[in-house]
């Protein structure tokens, strides 16, 4: 393996973060930029003083062998747990209880315990918005809204971030590949968190809701290890976000508490609105990763691969792999 190897990963949410623990594993040197202030992307925990609220990704499966090898890995370490919520389905105004063989897991004690547990391996640059790529005669360099131009020269570049935002940072350098995440449809997502002074009265932890403006209505506090005030977590379905991606917060909250107060819901004491630009992709993608060895540029995320946490970690995998076997052969 070349010893100079080394490479600039963008976005640590789950694929970017999987993708640079395989990549340093295999003794390649990896330097990780993301903008927000945290690693984890959509698996996501707001807090206040004395409240928190898992308001991206509410859960994940583990289906793939690696992947649950992964995942056992976190609950050793004690950052990832299973929830057992008791499931309804609103199909009208009274919930339909929902028998599940599901596994689901969470980050314990929030949702974005399994990223923070990855970064700490890692060499993780935040705050750093990455805005542009050039290719010079010895290897990339990177642009960074707070930096400028990095003086590093990188021997590939990987990119991990939601399709739309690795469009304009691939016109230039990789047409095609720009065409590739140009075609991915993203959707957004509303997402209410709300706090109550006492524990909610509902026959479920959880709902599937088939009607209205709400897709997916949880207890958050019912996960494992969750602390102080209830909190419950509302998420709008695609179209009814789409349709109503520029209204304003208090419309929005309005809209989702009345459709929850239909459901039984009590009005909270106090929320929270949170607007998922880009939360899933429809139709999604199942290229897995996207690599191209012959200028060192790869893609890898949950929109390449399915549109779930567990695609996004087997997206990150995979690129890894695909990547390294390019390194070996030089
Ligand atoms: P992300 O997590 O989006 O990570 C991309 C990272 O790139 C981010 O941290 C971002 O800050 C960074 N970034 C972007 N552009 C730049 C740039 N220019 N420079 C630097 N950094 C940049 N999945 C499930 O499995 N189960 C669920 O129940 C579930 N529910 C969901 C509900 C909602 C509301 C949302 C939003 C998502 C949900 N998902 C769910 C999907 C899941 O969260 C994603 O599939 C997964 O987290 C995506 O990981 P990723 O690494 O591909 O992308």
């Amino acid at each position: 393996m070349r010893p100079t190897v080394h490479l600039a990963l963008i976005g640590a949410g789950i694929a970017g973060l999987a993708c640079a623990t395989a990549l340093q594993r295999a003794g390649l040197e990896v330097s990780l930029f993301d903008k927000s202030r945290g690693p984890g992307g959509r698996m996501s925990t707001r807090r206040g003083a004395d409240w928190q609220c898992d308001h991206g990704a509410q859960y994940f499966t583990a289906r793939d062998p690696a992947f649950r090898a992964e995942v056992a890995r976190w609950q050793r370490a004690g950052v990832a747990g299973v929830w057992e919520p008791r499931l309804g389905t609103f199909d009208g105004a009274s919930p339909q209880g929902r028998e599940s063989t599901v596994e689901r897991f969470v980050g314990v004690p929030a949702m974005t315990a399994p990223a923070r547990y990855l970064a700490s391996a890692l060499a993780v640059h935040a705050l750093t918005n990455i805005e542009q790529l050039r290719q010079q005669t010895h290897g990339w360099q990177i642009l960074s809204a707070e930096q400028g131009w990095l003086e590093t020269r990188f021997t590939a570049v990987l990119l991990a971030v939601p399709a739309p935002q690795a469009v304009p940072l691939l016109q230039q350098a990789a047409p095609e590949l720009a065409a590739l995440a140009g075609s991915a449809v993203m959707r957004g997502c509303w997402a209410l968190m709300l706090r109550f002074a006492a524990p909610v009265d509902l026959p479920f932890d959880a709902a599937f809701v088939n009607q209205g403006p709400l897709r997916w209505i949880a207890r958050n506090s019912s996960k494992p290890s969750r602390r102080g005030e209830e909190t419950w977590l509302l998420h709008a379905c695609a179209d009814w976000t789409e349709a109503h991606l520029e209204e304003g917060s208090e419309s929005v909250a309005a809209a989702l508490l009345s459709a929850f107060g239909q459901l039984g819901g009590p009005a909270p004491q106090d929320w929270t609105v949170h607007r998922w630009r880009y939360a899933d992709t429809e139709p999604a993608l199942h290229e897995v990763c996207a690599w191209r060895p012959d200028i060192g540029l790869g893609l890898c995320g949950d929109w390449l691969n399915g549109g779930k946490v567990e695609g996004a970690w087997l997206s990150g995998q995979a690129l890894a792999e695909q990547a390294l076997r390019s390194f070996a052969r030089c």
